[in-house]
């Protein structure tokens, strides 16, 4: 007895390998591709148990909103790795620290403008204020994705002289690591948030400088609506994609398309989950999102409901066509 109680505290559990992506399709047998958005390594779990493809938007930040400081190279190292070990293979996607606007921490924020969504937030901050932070952040990221399939996913670009700066930035870090010896990814790939409206006009040629590029809608629709994301009482405004922020929304895809660069777009905003938008943004031609991943259910179940021949509501065109 003493002896098979003494064999139960030394069995080790048996940890069973996490079950493979599931395809998601629209009605008519469209492959959609849905990965997940988390905001703390804990989170991994989520995204294998509803059997995502990969973490789409790694919100870095709450690592840095939650502390007095922002983590040094070794802890965020360890975040990083950690996350990528867990997810299995899948690919993932780190963003780097979008602080500032909606996402702040008085100890290690403080924007002078009027107008803190506006403002130096995302990787604005990092060029203007604290560029040896996003060093240090790279290099982390760098290092951790030694075996991963990783992307890093900048916030708020405004411009494509955002991305070459981030590019030096980017040489810089990998200089000193192999300077220093220490393993890091050869091939990681390097996206671009579409944040800003004036990045969305200029989607073709960011696609041009980065390997990829992802749709926050949420503060696309905040700055194309100039209506403040938080604010209770201007919920309304963006609740059903109006035509003329699908137009917007075209113009994204239809540049990546000109490229044949359609497979590199996604869309990790909130609005991907919404079962209303879903399908336009599908019939516009997307096929990748990444959301929350306790709503992937819903999104399966929208997707699944929508056919890609189904009138879509009327778009307004922005650009104009030849005469
Ligand atoms: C977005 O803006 O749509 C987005 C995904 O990023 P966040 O919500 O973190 O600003
Ligand atoms: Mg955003």
């Amino acid at each position: 007895k003493e002896y098979q109680a003494l064999r139960k505290s030394l069995e080790i559990p048996v940890v069973s390998p996490p079950l493979p992506p599931v395809e998601s399709t629209t009605r008519d047998e469209t492959v959609i591709h849905l990965a997940a958005n988390i905001e703390n390594p804990e989170q991994v779990e989520l995204m294998l148990r509803h059997r995502l493809e990969g973490i789409g938007l790694f919100r870095t930040e709450f690592l840095a909103l939650s502390a007095d400081t922002i983590p040094g190279e070794e802890e965020q190292y360890a975040v990083y790795r950690r996350v990528i070990e867990e997810a299995a293979g899948r690919r993932v996607v780190i963003r780097t620290f979008d602080i500032g606007a909606d996402k702040q921490n008085p100890n290690i924020y403080r924007d002078r403008g009027q107008n803190p969504a506006l403002g130096v937030r995302g990787i604005r901050r990092h060029l203007i204020c604290c560029p040896d932070e996003l060093r240090v952040q790279l290099r982390a990221i760098l290092r951790a994705a030694e075996n991963g399939e990783v992307g890093i996913l900048l916030p708020m670009v405004t411009t494509v002289e955002d991305i070459r700066r981030v590019k030096r930035h980017l040489e810089i870090a990998r200089k000193e690591l192999r300077r220093e010896k220490k393993p890091f990814s050869p091939k990681i790939a390097l996206g671009a948030m579409i944040e800003i409206p004036a990045a969305a006009f200029a989607a073709g040629e960011i696609l041009k400088e980065v390997n990829f590029v992802s749709v926050g809608t949420n503060d696309l629709l905040q700055y194309f609506l100039a209506a403040d994301r938080d604010n209770p009482e201007l919920v309304e405004y963006g609740e059903n994609p109006s035509p003329g922020f699908l137009s917007l929304m075209r113009l994204i895809i239809e540049q990546a398309t000109a490229q044949g660069r359609q497979n590199d777009v996604a869309i990790c905003g909130e609005m991907a989950a919404n079962p209303s938008a879903l399908p336009a943004l599908i019939r516009l031609g997307y096929r990748s999102f990444s959301v929350s991943p306790i709503l992937a259910p819903a999104v399966r179940a929208a997707a699944a409901a929508t056919h890609l021949d189904q009138a879509s509501p009327a778009i307004v065109r922005i650009r104009r066509s030849s005469p």
